[in-house]
């Protein structure tokens, strides 16, 4: 492909793009088809002379739209959202022209230092702890995902606690990692991979109403633990946990880290977007206790998926527990000291160009137009909370600090299966559940930038009027 030809295509897709995105409120959220039929349309290899853009496209609208879930569909609530945004596409867009490898700052200087710029941006969009910024000993990187972030924390949280040997020594001992019996399945992953095994990590039990971790129990557990031989290596306080939001007190449970000397990752994936607003920082407090902190600019900061910031206050620490250094990647730039190589900041080597998306993002909405956004899907699932407050079938199950509103109706688990199923089948909406204290829980997440009042009040009467069917008479 010349670079005239790529132009003609390039117009063609971005307008495949823009017309997507416009006809999107016109379309099912998920797919009707059943399993195997996006691959049963598709020829069995690949062809043997080339085609035109305008048949991929043609089979991209026929074939491959219609096997998808919706994400950016106005009725799409359900997960947590994955924002994407014209400038978000387009400056991936430019990611992948440019075609840069960051690994190292000389294999694409710009490509590092606007990525450490861009973080030192966000911190101060966020309000984070000076602790984390790039001025001092902190710093932050793109991850690909929050899981990730968690990874990278759990490894560096295993070298200071093996007294900065774990690089030599691996897993010489019962090292435990605390979260909450709500937090991600990433962290029992993470655990899993750095070699901790089964009972490396211990659930602390959280307030039945807030459903936040317990300090007291946290307290405890690291004391039994450290009776028993056991080394408490890391603590993973959530942000906005996956269920419900629930917002890990970080006041206390900072102080008992300190204590007892153990590393502090708090993950805020899906909620530290929401510290964009001033009055939505209150899950940050406490935050100065943390050894690293990461959140998702892929969930609700109009951001495409991937792009996980991550901050730690001791950036010399983690790339001593991540560094390797071959002949291969030798330069004067690393010799000198004088630059930073994110590769020693992650889990692989290789790294994109996902700064420029950021750049683009942060420029084209300013701090004011995310922070539009952020309050307008607080306000609408504030709406949506307000209409299951006043029907005496629903009630409410966990408080909705931010933009996800956790609901059911009263009484068994039975006819909330039911309502979902039904609710989904519409096709206008989508909603997916979970469990809060054994019961079965609807989520509503708003957070599409294309979702309005109109949309949420849709999903309330398509939910209220498939109640009356799911409720045994
Ligand atoms: N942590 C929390 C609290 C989450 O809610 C999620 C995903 O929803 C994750 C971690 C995992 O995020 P990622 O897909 O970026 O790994």
């Amino acid at each position: 492909m010349t670079p005239e030809e790529f132009r003609q295509a390039g117009y063609a897709v971005v307008d495949w793009i823009a017309d997507y995105w416009a006809t999107l409120p016109q379309r099912p959220v998920t797919s009707q088809d059943p399993p195997g039929a996006v691959a049963a349309e598709l020829p069995s290899g690949p062809p043997t002379q080339g085609e035109p853009v305008e048949a991929i496209l043609t089979d991209l609208g026929k074939l491959v739209a219609p096997g998808l879930t919706h994400w950016q569909h106005p009725g799409f609530f359900g997960y947590f959202p994955a924002n994407t945004s014209g400038p978000s596409v387009l400056g991936d867009l430019v990611s992948a022209g440019l075609g840069v490898q960051g690994m190292l700052w000389a294999t694409g200087p710009a490509c590092t230092e606007l990525e450490t710029v861009m973080l030192d941006w966000l911190a101060e969009a966020l309000d984070l702890p000076a602790r984390f910024r790039s001025t001092g000993r902190g710093g932050g990187v793109i991850q690909d995902s929050a899981s990730s972030a968690t990874l990278v924390a759990t490894l560096v949280a295993l070298h200071r606690a093996a007294g900065g040997r774990w690089r030599e020594v691996g897993v010489d001992r019962r090292y435990r990692v605390y979260t909450s019996t709500e937090a991600h399945s990433s962290i029992e992953k993470a655990a899993r991979i750095a070699g901790l095994g089964t009972d490396g990590v211990r659930l602390i039990e959280v307030d039945p109403a807030t459903r936040a971790m317990s300090p007291t129990a946290l307290r405890a557990a690291i004391e039994a633990d450290r009776a028993a031989g056991v080394v408490p290596a890391l603590v993973v306080a959530t942000v906005g946990t996956t269920s419900t939001t629930a917002v890990d007190p970080l006041p206390q449970i900072g102080p008992v880290c300190a204590e007892y000397g153990v590393f502090l990752h708090v993950d805020a994936a899906y909620a530290g977007a929401a510290a964009v607003c001033p009055e939505l920082r209150f899950g940050h407090a406490g935050l100065e206790y943390a050894d690293s902190y990461c959140f998702d600019p892929h969930k609700w900061l109009l951001t495409g998926f991937d792009c996980d910031a991550f901050w730690v206050a001791d950036a010399g620490e983690l790339v001593e527990a991540l560094t390797v250094l071959p002949e291969y990647l030798r330069n004067a730039a690393t010799e000198s000291g004088a630059v930073v190589d994110y590769r020693d900041w992650q889990v692989p080597l290789g790294r994109r160009f996902r700064a420029l998306k950021l750049w683009f993002v942060l420029r084209w909405y300013g701090i004011e137009g995310l922070r539009e956004h952020i309050r307008r899907g607080v306000a609408l699932a504030a709406r949506f909370a307000d209409r299951v407050r006043a029907d005496d079938r629903f009630e409410l199950v966990a408080p909705h600090p931010y933009a996800l509103v956790c609901f059911r109706l009263r009484g068994p688990d039975g006819p909330n299966e039911e309502l979902l199923a039904r609710v989904n089948a519409t096709g206008r909406v989508f909603l997916t559940h979970t469990r809060v204290a054994g019961r079965h829980t609807l989520r509503l997440a708003v957070g599409s930038p294309q979702s309005t009042e109109t949309h949420v009040d849709e999903a309330w009467a398509i939910i209220s009027e498939a109640a009356a069917d799911a409720i045994p008479a």
